[in-house]
């Protein structure tokens, strides 16, 4: 198998066809090669490139020693001056109608990631380049005081989600700290809001975190997709282990903060541990669960298929099909309402197997609630600070 890649232009054969195209079990356009502690193996080309790469043997693949061959291409995080740090949503079927995300990119790296899609928009990669070309928003804390400064917010406080597209607890935060300060604002305004996360790092904020969740204004959703480390360690790489995540939930129920699950996506033939993934949370402390199917949107079913026929290439073909069962004969539907949690029988038998797992370990659907009277709208004052460029690009030292 030739391993080196060369790079040229086509603009005869769409990139869209190459990455999204028909539904069958696509043979990657790439070698199947997989990069230490990554989840995609695939530079794959976005959809709205016209530029793709095509695979060739130059003869230098032989020179290479195994390491050089395995080494992981390295994490890169770039600083982005953001024009506004909320964003506001009217989906009928998403809990929350704000949101703040202060990365774009996930280091974490998870296979079924339905962020992957969206770095398009920076004319990058979804595949490695959304694990290892981080954009951090380093004005995010400042912008966000400004607009919570608005007379207009205070009109209509309502819980914000943090971290709902990117993980905010992903692995340069412990350094860069753009989630801790978006808390302290919180903390300040005393603004409602509950964040998600794989990322332990959570633990760090609970000085801030547990005196908010006492006044109800916090909550902490922990994902946990399978309790399996092999599984967890491949399809989601750079997150903790699962059994690191379990201690993250004790620690915050520990501490007082109504903790849920997520046991999202649903892979069927894949993650089939979910009634042991409720109960361990449970006995952990958290007290409520959401799941949801996966589905793969643009890019992310060539990147799947990929990775499983590196990973699972026995089984790749029945969960391919299962996927399609559960969707109408696609592996994407988008529609409101049947998005989340699919539909037909074999959607029914995961839903009945969920609130099932629910009621015999007395968790719920939903939380308590969030207080959202006690909002004080901050003093923004315009710094004038020296904010990071927009060019400023470094790479993560995680052994800090
Ligand atoms: S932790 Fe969340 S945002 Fe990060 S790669 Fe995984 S699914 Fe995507």
């Amino acid at each position: 198998m030739a391993h080196s890649s060369g790079y040229k232009q086509d603009k005869s054969k769409s990139a869209t066809q190459n990455a999204c195209g028909d539904d069958g079990l696509a043979v990657p356009l790439h070698p199947v090669y997989q990069f230490k502690g990554r989840g995609a193996n695939l530079h794959i080309a976005h959809r709205f490139s016209k530029d793709e790469r095509e695979v060739y043997d130059d003869g230098w693949q032989e020179a290479e020693s195994e390491d050089e061959r395995l080494a992981p291409p390295v994490t890169t995080v770039r600083y982005e001056q953001s024009k506004s740090a909320i964003f506001y949503n009217d989906s009928p079927d998403i809990p929350f109608d704000r949101s703040i995300n202060p990365y774009r990119g996930c280091e974490h790296g998870c296979i079924y990631c339905y962020a992957r899609p969206y770095h398009a928009y920076l004319d990058l990669s979804p595949g490695l380049d959304f694990e290892t070309q981080i954009i951090a928003r380093g004005n995010i804390a400042e912008l966000f005081r400004k607009e919570l400064a608005r007379p207009k917010y205070a009109e209509n406080v309502q819980p914000i989600a943090l971290g709902s597209m990117t993980d905010c607890y992903q692995p340069m935060e412990r350094k860069l700290k753009l989630t801790r300060q978006i808390i302290e604002v919180l903390h300040e305004t005393q603004h409602p809001f509950f964040l998600i996360t794989r990322g332990s790092a959570v633990e760090r904020d609970l000085d801030l975190i547990a005196p908010m969740a006492k006044a109800k204004l916090a909550e902490v959703c922990v994902t946990i997709t399978t309790l399996d480390r092999h599984l967890a360690r491949i399809m989601e790489p750079r997150a903790p282990t699962p059994q690191r995540r379990l201690q993250t939930v004790a620690a915050l129920a520990q501490a007082g903060v109504p903790v849920s699950v997520s046991i999202a996506p649903q892979i069927p033939f894949l993650n089939d541990d979910m009634e042991q993934v409720i109960q361990a949370a449970a006995q952990a402390g958290a007290t409520s669960a959401f799941y949801t199917i996966l589905r793969l949107s643009w890019e992310l079913k060539p990147l799947f298929e990929s990775w499983l026929q590196q990973h699972y290439p026995e089984r790749a073909q029945r969960i391919m099909d299962r996927i399609r069962d559960l969707r109408g004969g696609k592996t994407n539907d988008s529609r409101f309402g049947v998005r989340m949690h699919a539909e037909g029988i074999w959607a029914d038998l995961i839903r009945q197997r969920f609130y099932k797992a629910l009621r015999q370990h007395g968790m719920n659907l939903t939380s308590a609630g969030l207080d959202t009277t006690r909002f004080q709208p901050p003093v923004w004052v315009q710094k004038t600070a020296q904010m990071p460029s927009r060019h400023d690009v470094f790479q993560p030292d995680l052994f800090e």
